[in-house]
């Protein structure tokens, strides 16, 4: 299969096969594979690029599992370096925040053996009575599973009883590579790709959106990624509830994988492109800004992603991954990225709905941007 072929696939309007996506993968210009998916993501999004005011929390790294791709995890309480908050710990952190609140709070966390459940349920309550309007998206599918298996539950109940206590949705991590081939190397003792995907079914059965993942760039093939993608939309044709996909490159420093070399930024940017033009019912593809830096996620607005995530704030995941971005972006500078890549920025709700949109930039700026105008006075002539 061609690239003209996959395009009139496209144009007529036919989803891509497995052979299509791996041949996307392969072709060596990656330029004219942005170029397709960017059609795709014009026509489905136009100009517009989202993101939100988000605080990311991770209130335990405590965790019984040991993925090899993890610079986070400490497998036991006590180990130097681990760390639970205690509840009010964790809810200071919004406190903290309430002159310029976040929009929406995502808390994901390592598989941590010895906390009732209790604390999962008064953690989300509180926050909600700090700021009743806040999102909560908290808990990965593996955290789900962890949750059931370790409290003796379904995964209905756990689900429903973290909702009754203020959970709005489900982030998208834990899924890293589907393929057992890859999984049972890098990902061996957590919920399985079935699992992972049932966890996202019953959550969509009851309503509750959920974005998902995958973690590239480290053992699997393209082959592996095809099938990773095409297990997503074969859920989404069944339930429609995922709201987003979030392509995570592999960062090595740090982990047990640390021989391995991290994606190059053509990776991440083929990696976009590919995701998006086979996810045709997913309706946003995100360049996660933390995951492939600001830089290389403000080119990506061009090769088929809509969405830069949020401000973040307190990212530490990636950051013990080696990742070489801030662990937060001001509203400021995210809309600058937005608008110097020539699209439209628009702050969201958890759910796309519309906070503010942001008017067009008139490029070409300034060439010199000054960042403080009293420290840098002789360069205000220039401005
Ligand atoms: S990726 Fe998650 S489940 Fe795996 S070791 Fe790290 S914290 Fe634990």
């Amino acid at each position: 299969m061609t690239l003209d072929a996959i395009r009139e696939k496209l144009h007529a309007r036919e989803r891509l096969s497995f052979e299509d996506g791996v041949t996307l993968f392969r072709h060596p210009d990656v330029v004219a594979v942005g170029q397709l998916a960017n059609e795709v993501r014009e026509g489905l999004h136009g100009d517009r690029t989202y993101f939100n005011r988000n605080m990311r929390i991770e209130v335990t790294n405590v965790c019984v599992a040991s993925c090899l791709f993890c610079s986070f995890a400490k497998l036991e309480e006590g180990a130097p370096d681990a760390h639970t908050m205690k509840l009010q710990e964790a809810w200071s952190e919004l406190e903290a925040r309430l002159e310029d609140p976040p929009a929406e709070i995502h808390i994901v966390n390592g598989l941590h053996p010895g906390l009732p459940f209790s604390y999962y349920e008064e953690l989300l309550a509180g926050f909600k009575r700090i700021k009743p309007d806040v999102h909560m998206k908290c808990f990965t599918a593996v955290e789900i599973h962890f949750f059931a298996t370790h409290y003796g539950m379904t995964y209905l109940e756990v689900l429903q009883r973290l909702r009754r206590a203020g959970l709005d949705s489900l982030p998208g991590g834990g899924a890293e590579i589907f393929h057992p081939e890859v999984r049972s190397r890098i990902a061996h003792d957590k919920a399985t790709a079935d699992e992972y995907l049932e966890v996202h079914r019953v959550a969509h059965g009851i309503g509750m959106k959920t974005n998902a993942t995958m973690l590239y760039g480290h053992i699997e093939t393209f082959e592996h990624r095809v099938d990773h993608l095409i297990r997503l939309r074969t859920l989404q044709d069944e339930t429609g509830g995922l709201q987003a996909f979030i392509p995570l490159a592999f960062h090595p420093d740090g982990n047990a994988m640390r021989n391995l070399l991290a994606p190059t930024a053509v990776d991440a940017l083929r990696t976009v492109a590919v995701s998006r033009l086979l996810l045709h019912n997913v309706p946003h593809v995100k360049a996660y800004w933390v995951s492939m830096t600001p830089e290389v996620a403000q080119i990506a607005l061009r090769f088929g992603a809509d969405d830069l995530d949020g401000t973040i704030v307190h990212e530490t995941i990636y950051r013990a991954a080696g990742s070489r971005s801030p662990s937060g972006l001001t509203v400021d500078h995210l809309v600058r990225l937005i608008q110097e890549a020539g699209r439209v920025p628009v702050e969201r709700d958890t759910f796309y709905s519309v906070v503010r949109e942001y008017p067009r930039a008139a490029l070409p700026e300034s060439a010199v941007k000054v960042r403080d105008r009293k420290a840098n006075k002789h360069l205000e002539v220039l401005s």
